[in-house]
């Protein structure tokens, strides 16, 4: 999916998981749009300048940065150095990219290389079908918030 629709997928998780506080907000919109950096072309590797450089260098789109090992090491470290909480904004965030690219027909194999699981779906990336998720999702959206 694209990065607005990955944006949205995010603020949708945060309202339906009962969460609160805007550090909570921005970290899970971090994790739904932090597997892409292994993405040459996406805002989150531009904007993270060498590191998303390295990222696209360690592995193809949709690999290692996909997976949910990549999450467990990032949710290990907010166990050690920040705040569990944290880990769990991180995993809901990812939960949501999940959700948006496993809906593809590329797919997403969130157990690679362990497993080959490909969670896949009929929804072109940048289609009209996208369109339509995009709003169902601002629909749903406003109505949590109003
Ligand atoms: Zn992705």
């Amino acid at each position: 999916m694209l990065f607005y629709t990955h944006l949205l997928l995010g603020v949708a998780m945060y309202l339906s998981l009962g969460v609160s506080g805007v550090d909570m907000l921005l970290i899970v919109l971090l994790g739904a749009i932090l597997p892409d950096i292994d993405e040459g072309n996406s805002k989150i590797n531009r904007w993270s300048g060498f590191i998303g450089k390295i990222a696209t260098s360690l592995d193809r789109h949709r690999g290692f940065f996909h997976s949910i090992w990549f999450f467990a090491i990032l949710f290990l470290l907010c166990l050690k150095f920040w705040q569990v909480k944290y880990g769990w904004a991180l995993l809901m965030g990812y939960g949501a990219h999940l959700i948006g690219d496993g809906i593809t027909p590329m797919g997403v194999q969130p157990l690679r290389p362990l497993s080959r699981f490909t969670l896949r779906g009929p929804f072109r990336v940048g289609g009209p079908a996208e369109n339509v998720i995009m709003v169902v999702l601002v629909v749903f959206i406003l109505t949590r918030l109003f």
